[in-house]
């Protein structure tokens, strides 16, 4: 292609809201074998939203929801959003108060917390009226020395299985509750599946989230290949593994955990309304935020690349 085709892809790709950071990579994009798709906010809409809140001990609802908003209050998670959003609904008809506890000032109803730490690709922990609170998955309460009872066990795998994200909550480290978090499929995420799938490429999901989650997900968007339960640093391990034979491998996705693998792959596609870091590191920024124009951006390299067949 000459510098002018270049240009003017450029200038279609811009004015469909696909920003392409440089020639090379609308090279590449036409060569692409797999599509490496983050699950929480590049598949999913991102929305989560909090679907079920189950207490197993004798403490009070409301009281549950305002101990884990408050230790999920410091974290930028779209789970911590979620929980805190929820909780945040829960309470706006009540008065903001637990007995003895001292309510952080900024934001009425939450309480205060310290030493608050976000472990990644867990979960939260910090600490409450004296108290140590965990707010995270199996692997935060495992290694937490938490253990978490058949009945609890049951719960969560239950909610997983209808392709929800649990929350386990740990007080005092006794497990109190689990919260069920739900967060809906893109509106054109199955037809964007089938769509690469007929131009010979293949999708491929990975994700931090647990893998009966994932599974439950992949199998409602279309999604042969999943890859689960993965820490952050193993993105970026997982785009190499698939470039191993010299395949061109694009990744697609949203969150600061994506931003080794938007760096490591040969094409990275940021969905626009990411995080700054994920656009940064990567070569396209689909500023639609609809999957689709992945689609777009491969067409669009390979009309530019390939003579007339
Ligand atoms: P993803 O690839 O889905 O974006 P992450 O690496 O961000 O995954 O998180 C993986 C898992 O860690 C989540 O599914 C959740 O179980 C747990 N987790 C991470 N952060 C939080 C948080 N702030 N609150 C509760 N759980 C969390
Ligand atoms: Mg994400």
């Amino acid at each position: 292609a000459t510098p002018t085709a270049v240009m003017v892809a450029t200038g279609v790709g811009a004015s469909n809201g696909v920003l392409i950071k440089g020639g090379d990579a609308l090279e590449r994009a036409q060569s692409v074998k797999y599509v490496i798709f983050d699950k929480t906010g590049t598949l999913t809409q991102g929305k989560a939203t909090v679907a079920t809140a189950k207490v197993f001990t004798e403490m009070e609802r409301g009281e549950f929801l305002t101990l884990v908003a408050s230790a999920e209050a410091s974290s930028e998670h779209p789970l911590a959003k979620a929980i805190v959003e929820y909780a945040r609904h829960f309470h706006f008809f009540d008065e903001p108060s637990i007995p003895g506890l001292p309510q952080n000032s900024l934001s009425g109803w939450l309480l205060d917390s310290s030493n608050f730490s976000a472990v990644p690709g867990k979960g939260v922990q910090c600490s409450i009226g004296g108290k140590r609170i965990l707010v995270g998955n199996r692997k935060l309460m495992l290694e937490s020395g938490i253990s978490i009872p058949t009945h609890v066990e049951n719960f969560v795998v239950e909610l997983e299985e209808s392709a929800k994200t649990g929350v386990l909550v740990a007080h005092d480290d006794v497990l109190i509750g689990v919260l069920g978090i739900a967060d809906p499929l893109k509106r054109e995420a199955s037809v964007v599946i089938e769509g690469l799938v007929k131009m010979g490429i293949k999708p491929i999901m990975v994700t931090g989230d647990n893998w009966r989650t994932a599974k439950a997900v992949a199998r409602e968007v279309g999604i042969q290949d999943v890859r689960a339960e993965i820490l952050p640093a193993g993105k970026a391990e997982a785009i190499r593994m698939f470039q191993k034979d010299g395949s061109v491998v694009a990744m697609v996705g949203d969150g600061i955990n994506d931003s080794p693998a938007l760096a490591a792959a040969d094409v990275g596609m940021a969905i626009g309304a990411g995080t700054d870091i994920a656009i940064e590191a990567a070569d396209y920024v689909l500023m639609r935020n609809n999957l689709e124009d992945v689609i777009t951006a491969i067409d669009l390299s390979r009309k530019t690349f390939t003579r007339i067949r």
